[in-house]
């Protein structure tokens, strides 16, 4: 039987909680046990897939093809376990199972409500579906007093009695704001908040405080007293200079101490090197290095949030500190000297994104580190917006376009209706829901032997995740070739183009895939790892 952590979150949004949860996830490893992490979100999208990411981060991609919560990133990123379709799941989902189930007759002639049939399905989704790991670890989105995560409460509630406090502990994220006036921290909100969790019936076990400053000690136990928590209990979560000196830190605090503590296990001292070794790297780099991000989504940074790290881990790869600036791509569509800023930047890319807006500028970016021998990544749309590029400036297919913008004279980038998954043949229409109908997921790559792709790899056959609806035309492929463009990734079937290159450029690579979601600070992407190696060697030259 696994333990279960619910980790909730008090007194604003956006405190931490996913890296919190990810951090202490990765301290239980540290002390030998397997974990998994999950995410309930409130909200009632039935996933994020069809948000803006503007409003809600990126969307991560699982190897399954489920599109959930940026925080599963975070997830993946500080454990190395993959995470699941069946490891993210929000209101919307529940509901639609719900109803789906009332509509078949499956209750039997019952009247259905929140309790218990809502609470049910959130209770079998939290008890279901792992593989006999020592910790799940649930984080459950919003912050406590909001009305749609209700359900969640009393879910877990449910969960913590029947299983005990041997099997269930509850977290609780909070903040300790600094009032400059006054000069002081100041507690209150954090006991508001534990109130608010008492009152629907759960009594957290640990609260990590989120503070700029250090709290005193007789502030800690103030907190202890109010809140009726053991004052040890009461874990400070001081801010840090980046994200992967959190395991550390929190375990400074005593945050894993207090979790085996809790479940009565030995208190065996953790093996940390890794982090250690990761916050060395970052923290004492050897040299800097300037990468420009040419997208559209530039205002929120989380909408790239896999991407700002998997460059990172480039960096700790190459041991530099890379530098991203964020550009948005239709600055080059208003002045043509504009992408002249480009100059001073030692690598390009354009990531994933969607529609028409601010495509013409990605593809003059393209053009600018095609011409100007930069190294260049094209992610996605990245790589879609660099063969429309060669096709239209080198190859004279002058009307190329993409399906996605409307008709093109030339349709090179176009909607693909069928292609195969294991045995089975899957098949969209244009007129299908936008929700969950892309090509998701992770798909078989085979590289061609030789190719500067293989050589990063080093393997002839890769699995990478998608999330896309367009695909390259294979029947353009001479055409893209005899203008330098090579097709140096295939799906198995020789169909759909996954990766192209130029083999008269310094750098220049495009892949179909988002292969940022696979990257780990303790095991960073090779595409990174060769971009960024490339990006230092031009940095070199100027
Ligand atoms: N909009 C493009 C497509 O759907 C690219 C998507 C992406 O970059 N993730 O194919």
């Amino acid at each position: 039987m696994p333990r279960y952590i619910f980790i909730t979150g008090g007194v604003v949004s956006s405190l931490g909680k996913g890296l919190g949860a990810a951090a202490l996830a990765a301290l239980l490893q540290a002390r030998g046990y397997s974990v998994r992490l999950r995410k309930l979100d409130p909200y009632l999208n039935v996933d994020p897939g069809t948000m803006s990411p503007t409003q809600h981060g990126e969307v991560f991609v699982t190897d399954d093809g489920a599109e959930t919560d940026l925080d599963l990133g975070h997830y993946e990123r500080f454990t190395g376990v993959h995470a699941k379709r069946t490891d993210n799941v929000t209101t919307g989902r529940i509901y639609s199972d719900v109803l789906a189930k009332e509509r078949r007759g499956d209750y039997l002639g019952a009247t259905i409500q929140v309790i218990p049939h809502v609470t049910d399905a959130i209770k079998e989704f939290v008890l279901s579906n792992h593989d006999s790991e020592d910790f799940i670890l649930c984080e459950i989105g919003g912050t406590v007093g909001d009305i749609e995560s209700l359900p969640f409460l009393e879910a877990i509630r449910q969960i913590g009695n029947e299983l005990g406090r041997d099997l269930t502990c509850f977290l609780h994220v909070t903040l300790i704001p600094y009032i400059a006036a006054a000069g002081e921290l100041k507690t209150k909100p954090t006991q508001h908040s534990v109130k608010e969790l008492q009152s629907v019936g759960i009594q957290p076990d640990i609260l990590l405080c989120r503070t700029e400053h250090p709290l005193p000690d007789d502030q800690r136990a103030k907190i202890g007293l109010f809140c009726n928590i053991r004052e040890s209990a009461v874990v400070l979560a001081r801010d840090v200079g980046n994200i992967y000196e959190v395991p550390l830190s929190y375990h400074n605090e005593g945050l894993d101490r207090e979790v085996v503590r809790h479940f009565g296990l030995p208190a065996t001292t953790p093996d940390l090197s890794a982090w250690t070794r990761i916050c060395d790297t970052v923290a004492n780099p050897e040299g800097e290095v300037s990468i420009a991000i040419v997208g559209k989504y530039t205002s929120l940074q989380d909408s790239y949030k896999s991407l700002g790290e998997a460059l990172v881990h480039g960096g700790i790869a190459n041991s530099v500190k890379v530098n991203i600036e964020w550009i948005d791509s239709e600055l080059f569509e208003e002045e043509d000297a504009a992408v002249e800023a480009l100059h001073h930047v030692s690598g390009i890319l354009v990531p994933g994104g969607f529609g028409e807006r601010g495509s013409e500028g990605k593809i003059r970016a393209v053009r600018f580190a095609r011409e100007q021998n930069i190294p260049y990544f094209g992610i996605c749309f990245g790589m879609q917006m660099a063969v429309l590029e060669t096709a239209r400036n080198l190859a004279g297919l002058t009307g190329a376009g993409s399906s996605e913008f409307g008709e093109p004279d030339i349709p090179l980038v176009g909607l693909m209706t069928e292609w195969i998954v294991g045995n089975e043949t899957q098949q969209r229409s244009a007129a299908d829901d936008l929700g969950g109908t892309m090509r998701l997921g992770a798909y078989e790559c085979r590289l061609e032997s030789g190719s500067l792709a293989n050589r990063i790899y080093g393997q002839d056959v890769i699995h990478e995740r998608h999330r896309h609806r367009y695909e390259v035309n294979i029947a353009y492929r001479e055409a893209l070739e005899s203008a330098g463009m090579r097709i140096s990734g295939l799906s198995p079937a020789g169909r759909l183009p996954e990766i192209v290159e130029r083999a008269d450029h310094p750098w220049f690579v495009a892949v179909q895939f988002h292969p940022e979601l696979k990257s780990k600070p303790f095991d960073p992407h090779p595409l990174f790892t060769g971009f960024v190696a490339a990006a230092m060697e031009q940095s070199r030259l100027v």
